[in-house]
């Protein structure tokens, strides 16, 4: 079959042929119709320092899809052949304390699909039934595609009360901008959202972002001012890794504040305790979707009238993946999708 590896330890991604996987008693065989590039395939392309120590090579790589189930193992329930199936990329135990407690997202034995094991940029993939999430009828499936990191974004966004509160992100990548769309549709009150990317900043104000600064030229007080926001914010979402984004952050919270974590800094961060102490504040790390609650809630969302389309800004054949990499590397886009049919 068809698929995009990483077969050499340098950068680059190269369209390759690779055997079709074999489906085991507990897995789906999905034929792939969309995949989605993410900012760790980035990293793989770019083979930066983690992809080094992470990837094995030569490995199909990626893990943001949508397709159709062809085959499953004798032990599979729940599924029939022609569903249509994203998945959750991370292949948990099942024997842990986490999983036996049922708390799957927090196991402590995580497989990457596309990261540790062969991932979704291919013809076909395989997962355990397990990690399947059928797909609502009336979602597309350009939407579908973008589950995972969309997943990132509403499981950071929904991790505290949002109702009526407002909301700081920083960094306006595809997930912080999908986060302040999020926050906006559950009932945040202003959600302000914070980059150096103008282009990414435009989206996050068309999809809903109350003010997204340009922290480079504009003061994070002086937007709270004009907000009539005398006290500060209540929740923060760190969807950057940057560690000034942060740092910003603890500034701009209001005692009691809680902030989620989903931003991978680059290496350790320092932190101003007085603010965290003196503050109270909460700080909540996040790892990946809630097995499965985050994959309902997202569903719902769409549903009940959430709109993301706006975040897919670009769409590409498989066989022009190289201008999907470029285009997602020069930071001008949202998500792009490249297309398997
Ligand atoms: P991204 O790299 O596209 O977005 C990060 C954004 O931060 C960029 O638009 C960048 O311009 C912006 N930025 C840079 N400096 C900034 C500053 N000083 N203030 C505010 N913004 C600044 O990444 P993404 O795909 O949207 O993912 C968001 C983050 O979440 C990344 O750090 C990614 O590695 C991480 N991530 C974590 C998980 C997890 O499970 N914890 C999963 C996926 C992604
Ligand atoms: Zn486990």
């Amino acid at each position: 079959m068809k698929a995009l590896s990483k077969l050499k330890s340098e950068p680059g991604i190269w369209m390759t042929e690779a055997p079709k996987p074999e489906v085991g008693h507990n897995d789906l065989l999905i034929k792939i119709r969309k995949t989605a590039i993410c900012g760790t395939d980035v990293h793989i392309y770019k083979w930066d320092d983690w992809a080094q120590k992470t990837i094995p090579v030569p490995m199909v790589v990626g893990h943001e899809y949508v397709g159709e189930v062809v085959d499953m193992g004798q032990e599979v329930r729940g599924f029939k052949v022609g569903d249509r199936v994203s998945g959750e990329g991370h292949i948990t135990c099942g024997y842990c304390r986490n999983c036996r407690a049922g708390r799957v997202h927090l196991c402590r034995n995580t497989i990457g699909v596309g990261v540790n094991r062969e991932g979704s940029f291919a013809e076909y993939l395989v997962i355990p039934a397990f990690n399947a999430f059928k797909i609502p009828d009336n979602i597309p499936d350009e939407l579908a595609a973008i589950f995972d990191p969309f997943g990132n974004a509403v499981h950071t966004a929904l991790s505290f009360d949002l109702v009526g509160e407002d909301v700081l992100i920083t960094g306006a990548g595809p997930i912080g901008i999908m986060a302040a769309a999020v926050a906006k549709h559950v009932g945040a009150r202003h959600v302000v959202i914070t980059d150096v990317n103008e282009y990414r900043l435009e989206l996050a104000r068309k999809m809903g972002a109350t003010r997204a600064v340009n922290i480079a030229n504009e003061n994070l007080k002086d937007v709270m001012k004009e907000l009539g926001m005398t006290e500060g914010f209540d929740i923060g979402l760190e969807m950057s890794g940057v560690p000034a984004a942060f740092s910003s952050m603890l500034n701009s919270m209001n005692h009691g504040g809680k902030i989620a974590m989903l931003g991978i800094p680059p290496s350790d961060m320092a932190i101003d305790w007085n603010q965290v102490i003196f503050k109270g504040l909460v700080i909540k790390g996040i790892y990946g979707r809630e097995m499965f609650e985050t994959w309902y809630k997202m569903a719902s969302l769409i549903q009940s009238g959430l709109d993301l389309s706006p975040i897919i800004t670009h769409h590409f054949h498989v066989d022009d993946f190289q201008q999907g990499f470029d285009t997602m590397i020069s930071g001008q886009s949202g998500k792009v999708i490249l297309n398997w049919d």
